[in-house]
């Protein structure tokens, strides 16, 4: 995903001379205008997948385990659910941890890539992306990993919802293969890592 999210930065670089988006366009983008590009975070610039993985075989190293390379499907619940009932529950019990999201790895070259975009002339990079509904952590996990990666003043580029179609903006970069929601439904977002 990473490096795809570098081709994407550059991508956009070209783009800003027409009227084109890479992927769903939730808005008009006009030539000359501010470009608004939501990037996502799990999956897109955290390793969420790489970091499940290595917390799931530690706390459960004798139970059966998904490679990177054998996982099938967005929802990695789903998957370890089909491998064995109980385990979809073990799975989940992963990422509803203290410490899951914030010890997350960036994906390589991903931090990179969006300083890049946010260097770009008349683009804005906003950070959206949805916690999940056990709240204890992953919200503030969330901004902590920003902060500690992006730095300090991507604070202020942070928008957390479960729905994204609500946030206005020009392109999405996202991992998730349907976005739906209130106001638009997309099934056209390119899933960008093969999840
Ligand atoms: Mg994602």
């Amino acid at each position: 995903m990473a490096l795809q999210l570098q081709r994407t930065a550059r991508l956009l670089l070209l783009l800003r001379g027409s009227a084109l988006s890479p992927h769903r366009s939730c808005g008009k983008m006009s030539t000359g205008a501010r470009l608004r590009v939501l990037l996502d975070m799990d999956g897109v610039i955290a390793d969420f997948e790489g970091g499940f993985l290595k917390k799931y075989r530690q706390r459960y190293p004798n139970e059966p385990y998904i490679s990177l390379e054998e996982r099938r499907g967005f929802w990695v619940s789903t998957q370890y659910g089909e491998l064995r009932e109980d385990l979809r529950d073990k799975a989940i019990s992963i990422w509803e941890s203290k410490n899951f999201f914030m010890d997350l790895d960036p994906l390589p070259g991903s931090v990179e890539a969006v300083m890049e975009m946010a260097r770009m002339k008349n683009t804005d990079v906003f950070i959206c992306t949805s916690p999940i509904k056990h709240y204890a952590h992953c919200p503030y996990e969330k901004y902590a990993w920003i902060e500690r990666h992006l730095g300090p003043d991507f604070l202020e580029k942070v928008i957390l919802t479960r729905d994204k179609t609500v946030v206005s903006g020009d392109i999405l970069i996202d991992d998730k293969p349907d976005i739906l929601g209130r106001t638009w439904t997309s099934t056209v977002v390119k899933r960008l890592n093969g999840r």
